[in-house]
């Protein structure tokens, strides 16, 4: 019998900074193609834990799969680094604030991974930038800098760059949470598009009328673990928790 292992599989997470345990004992297991809101209050872990995706903030126990690799396996430096930068490339993160190079052009700012870290020519690199431009609607500004763009321009601009790597997973860290009211819909719309083409996706978001209306399931966090987790109709609207209860008559 061969074993099915999730295409994202995090298993029995802990992290702790110093004394304080941020991740305790977190599962959380997405198929391919699923979406998955995480929600929760300031502070809870959930930047941590999609952070220990890539393994940008390692745990401190437990494991990372990613597509049957172990993302977090103890390895020699020089063999680590080759490995990390493998899954790395494999996974898009948006992150709240932009992050975009200011000194560079949009054109640049997506066709500097591609080439950098891929050897793609700078021919194809242009053709990829384009092309993810078109996608989320902005090929008019490819020679801008950002500081010419909107923060809805700028976000997309950074999901862009991200797919321009042609990742298997997207990871979103409230990526509309510095953007005015008003920009927050066109970054919103690009996630759904996205949804729409089967990318899977984990979104830590304070939007629950979002979250409802693209994920296929929600995880609450609260204090370092999962309180509940299920379909969105259900944390939503039935959840059994208190927990979840108190956060939601806040958010809803
Ligand atoms: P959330 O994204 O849910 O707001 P975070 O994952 O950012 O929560 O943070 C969870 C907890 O971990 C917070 O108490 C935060 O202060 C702490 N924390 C996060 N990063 C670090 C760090 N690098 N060093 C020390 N504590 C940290
Ligand atoms: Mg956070």
């Amino acid at each position: 019998m061969t074993h099915h292992r999730p295409f994202v599989d995090i298993r029995h997470a802990q992290k702790c900074f110093g004394e304080l345990e941020v991740l305790k004992d977190i599962s959380l297991q997405v198929e391919q193609q699923q979406i998955v809101a995480i929600i929760g209050p300031s502070g809870s872990g959930k930047s941590t834990l999609l952070r220990a995706i890539n393994d940008l903030d390692p745990l401190t126990s437990g494991e990372v799969w990613l597509d049957g690799v172990q993302v977090n396996k103890l390895l020699p430096h020089a063999q680590y680094e080759k490995h990390i930068n493998q899954v790395r490339q494999q996974i898009g993160m948006v992150f709240q604030h932009f992050n975009l190079f200011p000194h560079l052009t949009v054109r640049e700012n997506i066709t500097l991974a591609p080439k950098l870290l891929k050897g793609v020519s700078d021919d194809e690199a242009n053709a990829l930038a384009e092309q993810q431009l078109e996608h989320v609607g902005l090929i008019d500004r490819i020679d801008y800098h950002p500081s010419q763009l909107s923060g809805g321009q700028k976000q997309r601009v950074a999901i862009a760059r991200a797919l321009a790597m042609k990742p298997k997973l997207m990871l979103f860290d409230e990526a509309t949470s510095a953007l005015d009211p008003e920009l927050v819909e066109e970054v919103n719309q690009v996630m759904k598009m996205l949804a729409e083409e089967a990318m899977t996706m984990i979104i830590v978001t304070h939007e629950m009328g979002f979250a409802e209306s693209v994920c296929d399931r929600v995880l609450f966090m609260d204090g370092g673990v999962v309180v509940e987790e299920g379909a969105p109709e259900v944390v939503f609207h039935n959840p059994t928790q208190d927990r979840t209860k108190n956060f939601l008559r806040k958010h809803l």
